[in-house]
């Protein structure tokens, strides 16, 4: 476990202008460290709970790096100008941002101080007091929804349906925060007819009327050569435009607003 300090965080990556993560120009604060093993993971680097060397191109390169609190808002703090005009901001990725929750907390309330909109990325898979440190300075909550059946969960990704549950449901009850679930689309795993009901399901129950859906990509697959580690689905063919469209068509048809990629 990565030690609960609100002034130094593990990073493996900050990415200026990004306009895929939230609302308008963004700076990502990607946290090292994940609970989780998808097999579909697409930063694979992000996993362990300590810092990370790969080997990319015969060089050894150091992936993640502590950083002060101080030295992280120095970086946010670069971009502001743009952060006012496109409505844009800052959010916490990783991995899973959560496992460093205190130090996210601190650099998400001192954010806050400054006017700058916040978000975080997570799969809400880390007991609830993780995310109620965060959920107090968090503008824009980004929730994974992934396996819902809780065995299945347990034994593909090792995840807790159950702690999943709980958290987001605590970022629904706070009002300060919006909370958009996203549903990684994973050919075999998530996509199966069976989970999509389950979600479907669990939405309703929660009275929520939108998902995001993102279809599964290989962005990740180099990464695993350069950990020396392998990849099970790199063979692993992308959904066709139709399939995507018929998962669109069938939140829809359940009267849930389905949003692909981002994108209306
Ligand atoms: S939750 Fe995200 S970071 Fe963690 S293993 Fe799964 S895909 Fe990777």
């Amino acid at each position: 476990m990565i030690k609960k300090d609100p002034n130094k965080g593990l990073i493996f990556n900050i990415q200026r202008y990004s306009v895929h993560d939230g609302p308008g120009i963004r700076t990502i604060v990607f946290l090292q460290g994940c609970p989780l093993r998808c097999p579909w993971c697409c930063n694979p680097e992000s996993q362990s709970v300590r810092p990370v060397t790969w080997v990319k191109n015969g060089k050894k390169e150091t992936i993640s790096h502590w950083m002060t609190a101080d030295e992280v808002m120095d970086e946010i703090e670069k971009d502001e100008i743009f952060y006012r005009t496109s409505g844009g901001g800052v959010t916490l990725s990783g991995g899973e941002c959560l496992m460093q929750a205190d130090f996210g907390a601190n650099i998400l309330r001192q954010c806050k101080q400054l006017g700058i909109s916040t978000a975080i990325e997570t799969t809400g898979a880390m007991p609830l007091t993780e995310i109620q440190k965060v959920l107090p300075y968090t503008d824009y909550v980004m929730f994974d929804l992934k396996i819902m059946n809780p065995i299945r969960a347990k034994q593909v990704i090792g995840d807790n349906v159950a702690q999943v549950k709980a958290s987001f449901e605590e970022a629904l009850a706070t009002p300060t925060a919006r909370v958009m679930p996203r549903v990684p689309l994973i050919p075999g795993y998530t996509t199966v007819p069976k989970n999509l009901q389950q979600i479907a399901d669990y939405v309703h129950e929660v009275g929520v009327k939108e998902i995001h859906i993102l279809p599964f990509h290989q962005y990740g697959s180099s990464k695993y050569e350069y950990l020396n580690r392998t990849y099970t689905m790199k063979d692993t063919p992308l959904l066709t435009d139709q399939q995507v469209s018929d998962i669109h068509s069938f939140f829809e048809d359940q009267n849930i607003h389905a949003v692909v990629n981002g994108l209306e």
